[in-house]
């Protein structure tokens, strides 16, 4: 009886440190690979790299930070990573069933918006360009919400159920929100903000419209689409 015991516990030793040799290897490869493709600017292998990186996310990022990877970095190469691997699929989704999400840090903080169960609902009173983003967007066809609170996006995605979604934030915030949106089973895209902060924070508007405009023919587009000026 002993004698099984000690084979079968040095049975679970061998696997756990072949396990472990496993692990290693795979989050070195994958650790060459991140390096690489942050260096050339160039996504190699995404289809490898994204489950990778989600599945051995605490030992990639302590692989990150011993060779001197700040946070910041990994978190611009998740979001970059995630909306490459989701451009394609964003783009065959008619846009009536894509739904744009802004942080309410983008507003003017003398913002007179009413807080509505459908979010903060602009005035348009022209303190910030919010209003005139939200009014070109829309007249493509999106439905864009101003998001008060954390669960806000889990209720609208449940009650309009969207099939893809933007989402506008800041790097946290906007990884978060992608594999948020890849655990609802929506395609997610993120637009990350140019200021980081709870007010009045920035976003590149061309680039959200970059996004936004991913897959829509031309003739969807109107003639007179105003990009709102830069703040
Ligand atoms: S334009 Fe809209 S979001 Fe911007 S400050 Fe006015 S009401 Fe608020």
């Amino acid at each position: 009886m002993n004698q099984t015991f000690a084979t079968l516990f040095q049975l679970i030793g061998e696997l756990a440190v072949l396990t472990a040799l496993v692990v290693l290897v795979v989050a070195l490869v994958l650790l060459a690979l991140t390096l690489a493709s942050i260096r050339s600017g160039r996504l190699y292998f995404p289809s490898l790299l994204r489950p990778g990186l989600t599945a051995l996310e605490g030992v990639m990022r302590a692989l990150f930070k011993a060779v001197g990877l700040e946070d910041q970095e990994m978190l611009g190469f998740f979001v970059k990573l995630g909306n490459t691997m989701n451009a394609q699929a964003f783009a065959e989704i008619p846009v009536g069933e894509r739904t744009i999400f802004l942080p309410q840090c983008l507003r003017n903080a003398r913002c007179p918006a009413d807080l509505t169960p459908e979010g903060l609902r602009c005035k348009r009173c022209g303190r910030c360009t919010v209003g005139e983003a939200i009014d070109t967007l829309e007249g493509l066809g999106y439905r864009v919400f101003i998001v008060p609170g954390s669960s806000f996006i889990k209720r609208m995605v449940k009650k309009y159920r969207p099939h893809a979604l933007i989402g506008v934030g800041c790097l946290a915030e906007v990884k978060e929100g992608l594999e948020m949106a890849d655990r609802l089973g929506l395609i997610g895209m993120g637009v990350v903000s140019l200021k980081e902060g709870c007010v009045e924070t920035l976003v590149d508007w061309n680039t959200l419209y970059e996004v936004a405009l991913l897959g829509l023919p031309p003739s969807a587009v109107p003639e007179d689409l105003h990009l709102p000026a830069e703040e």
